[in-house]
């Protein structure tokens, strides 16, 4: 049995995996009272709910804390005292349970996760709150082909929809007011494979306070947007001649992200693979899963030698499980 622990940033999970099975996956997710997420609030919410989400993590799984055999902890990239207060937690019970530790990259559990659902060798396209990235395998480590250049597509979409007098998370409202809205042009920004969002927020601010409806807003936002890393997942296909394409993160949630995924894959010959909510958004199952693929091909650390990364990027990992 696979432990598994998220918490880089506003979830903490736990999550139990055995042979590339989910038994549980629990999570607590911090919702700031205003505005955008307060680091040390988050950590906090992390330790007052750390021992009752594993405790219902071992419950659901159906297994006693004797079944564990590794701790995977998602020590990287992230906010740091959130990432403390998850490495506090894995290493007391990894010292109490005497187990080893295994530090799992947040952005590589995403990519990785598509493997539960089928995906073999794919391009992932990350669009979570503060990560947009396009990342894929190649010559002995996961790159990033292309990312935004200014901010996360989740926080430019709650941004917006913060502006519009709309509460966190914004996303979800977005897609509910897009579905009776008709589109106007927004400035698309795309360079290689390389988005940024800054000109449309400007541009979407400006068009609200003009009184243009937000509905006709939100589905322009969309539709823009999303043809935006679209376009620049599928120049990573081409580029890599990968056929499989993997959505992670929370905006991977929208039905029309995925639609338009599935079309472009269809159009290119490519197989699309989303996989279901639970394991989009942030979640200890996929930390699990990639602990127990990195486990199995010998990597594990004593707890007195895992530390936290905040900034380590995605490409800085040297992949040796593959
Ligand atoms: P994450 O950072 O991966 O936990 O994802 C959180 C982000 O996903 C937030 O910015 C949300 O607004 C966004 N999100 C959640 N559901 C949706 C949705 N249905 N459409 C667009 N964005 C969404
Ligand atoms: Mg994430």
């Amino acid at each position: 049995m696979i432990l598994g622990i998220e918490c880089t940033a506003h979830t903490f999970g736990v999550g139990v995996v055995n042979k590339g099975k989910i038994l549980s996956n629990v999570r607590d997710m911090y919702v700031p009272e205003s505005g955008g997420i307060i680091p040390i609030e988050s950590a906090k919410h992390h330790r007052s709910v750390s021992e009752r989400i594993y405790a219902e993590a071992l419950q659901k799984a159906g297994i006693k804390e004797e079944d564990i055999i590794v701790i995977a902890l998602s020590n990287a990239p992230g906010l740091a005292p959130c990432l403390l207060a998850g490495m506090e937690f894995a290493k007391a019970l990894a010292n109490r349970l005497k187990l080893p530790i295994v530090p799992v990259n947040h952005c590589i559990a995403h990519l990785e996760i598509g493997r539960s659902v089928g995906a073999k060798d794919p391009v992932l396209l990350y669009t979570s709150g503060a990560n947009t990235q396009i990342i894929a395998y190649a010559a002995g480590k996961y790159r990033v082909f292309g990312e935004t250049l200014d901010i996360g597509i989740g926080n430019f979409i709650d941004k917006f929809a913060r502006f519009a007098g709309m509460s966190f998370p914004g996303g979800p409202k977005i897609e509910e007011k897009a579905k009776n809205g008709k589109y106007l042009e927004l400035p698309y920004s795309i360079k290689g494979m390389d988005i940024s969002f800054s000109g449309m927020q400007t541009k979407l601010q400006q068009l609200y306070q003009k009184g243009i409806l937000l509905e006709d807003l939100s589905f322009s936002l969309q539709e823009t947007a999303f043809a935006m890393v679209i376009e620049a997942a599928e120049r990573a296909l081409a580029h890599t001649q990968k056929k499989e394409l993997v959505l992670g993160g929370g905006v991977g949630c929208n039905a029309r992200l995925q639609q338009m995924c599935s079309i472009m894959c269809k159009e290119r010959g490519s197989k699309f693979f989303c996989p279901e909510k639970s394991l989009l958004i942030d979640n200890a199952a996929m930390i699990a899963f990639t602990g127990e693929i990195m486990y199995k091909s010998g990597i594990k650390e004593k707890p007195k030698d895992v530390d936290i990364k905040p900034r380590e990027r995605t490409d800085e990992v040297k992949v040796t499980w593959h």
